[in-house]
């Protein structure tokens, strides 16, 4: 079936990205396991860093998501965001949500500051730092939201006009909302990013990355990215998030239940600091999050009210929730931030954001509530004591 646009998005999710059945009459698409194609092949491939089949099906799938009209997918989201980077040049400026993923962060510093490109950080929670766009005339915006790991939520239509008037594109990091709960590019974005590996896969049995646009221009540049500096999936592992996607309805609903009820459920609880999660009215955007987003998503950010080998030792006692970097899959994780995700972020710039050592961030899979939140407090119970 090819873009059904009237069609809702749990039958896009299912329907989208199949195709190139031949004359097999099979229902799913098969894994295009070539590097090259013979020249003149009516569907125009050549050399699969350009261009594969899976490649194509992912791409019509995630633009029917996200409403865009074009799409590119990539071998990561750190690959994604390298082929967004790459566009710039020496002298220009990137303004940024201070907080970001830890990645993000570190390619920034450590990979294109070496080329003449420059990273600002501010928080862009508070509209009077907006200013600074206007001001700064940066080439590019930067945002998450929710933030990772902070689940700070950013407001993408305000800063997207901002940011338009300034001249300066919109990108957005989608991963923790996934198109499902969140469309960027319907708010004014120039650019919806995510790591699907993440939610959008939601097996934690791939990488990849995807980049979502209306503007032509940014689509050659994300198609000249994807060959020029090789940032092309496996066309298995763009099989395999074809396939991911089409449960995404499903799981989002799912894990958004799952997280509410479990962030409740902390929110009060002996030797819990303080939780937060985008659907808890305690969530300090929480209109704004209401408004952007039509569910919460599957993360719940914890301080417990312990220093770092405490912390640690709650993680491990936990048995349904794996310690693992990584989220958005099926089962449920818990990360320890600062001596994970963010370990390569100073400890000075971590504090400053508010990635305390007490940090807990849990990505609640689909399992039965009942069973996730017994498992909390029976950790709970055997630290605390
Ligand atoms: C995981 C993540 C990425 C990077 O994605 P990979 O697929 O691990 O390269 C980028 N942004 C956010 C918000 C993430 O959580």
């Amino acid at each position: 079936m090819t873009h059904d646009t009237d069609a809702g998005f749990g039958t896009q999710a299912v329907h989208s990205g199949r195709g190139y059945t031949g004359n097999t009459g099979a229902v799913m698409p098969p894994v295009y396991l070539t590097s090259t194609f013979e020249q003149g092949n009516a569907d125009g491939f050549d050399y699969t860093r350009s261009g594969n089949p899976n490649f194509r099906l992912l791409q019509e799938s995630i633009a029917a998501l996200e409403g865009s009209q074009f799409a590119t997918c990539f071998a990561s989201g750190v690959s994604a965001i390298t082929a967004v980077i790459s566009t710039l040049k020496s002298g220009d400026l990137v303004l940024a949500e201070e907080n970001l993923y830890g990645c993000t962060y570190r390619l920034f510093e450590r990979v294109f500051n070496k080329f003449g490109v420059q990273a600002r950080y501010v928080d862009l929670t508070r509209e009077e730092n907006w200013e600074q766009i206007r001001q700064a005339r940066p080439a590019l915006v930067w945002l998450e939201s929710p933030t990772n790991p902070l689940l700070k939520i950013i407001d993408i239509a305000g800063i997207a006009k901002v940011a338009a008037e300034a001249g300066a594109a919109t990108v957005v990091d989608n991963t923790f909302a996934s198109p499902y709960l969140q469309r960027p590019l319907e708010l004014g974005a120039t650019l919806s990013l995510a790591s699907s590996t993440k939610y959008i896969n939601g097996h934690s049995d791939a990488l990849g990355g995807v980049v979502a646009t209306n503007d032509p221009v940014w689509h050659k540049r994300m198609d000249f990215a994807q060959k020029a500096l090789g940032l092309q999936p496996s066309p298995f592992d763009a099989w395999l998030i074809t396939r991911g996607k089409r449960t995404l309805a499903l799981r989002m609903e799912r894990h958004c239940a799952n997280a509410l009820e479990l962030a409740r459920f902390l929110e009060g609880h002996a030797g819990i600091r303080s939780v937060r999660y985008p659907y808890l009215p305690s969530h300090p955007q929480y209109e704004l999050a209401r408004r952007q987003m039509s569910g919460g998503s599957g993360i719940v950010i914890a301080e417990l009210d312990a220093p770092t080998d405490k912390t640690l030792e709650f993680c491990r006692k936990l048995r349904l929730f794996t310690l693992a970097e990584s989220l958005g899959g099926v089962e449920s994780l818990v990360c320890h931030p600062a001596t994970m995700t963010h370990a390569g972020v100073p400890p000075s710039v971590r504090r400053a954001v508010g990635i305390s050592d007490g940090l807990i961030r849990f990505s609640v899979g689909v399992e039965d509530a009942a069973d996730l939140r017994r498992d909390i407090e029976q950790a709970l119970t055997e630290v605390l004591r």
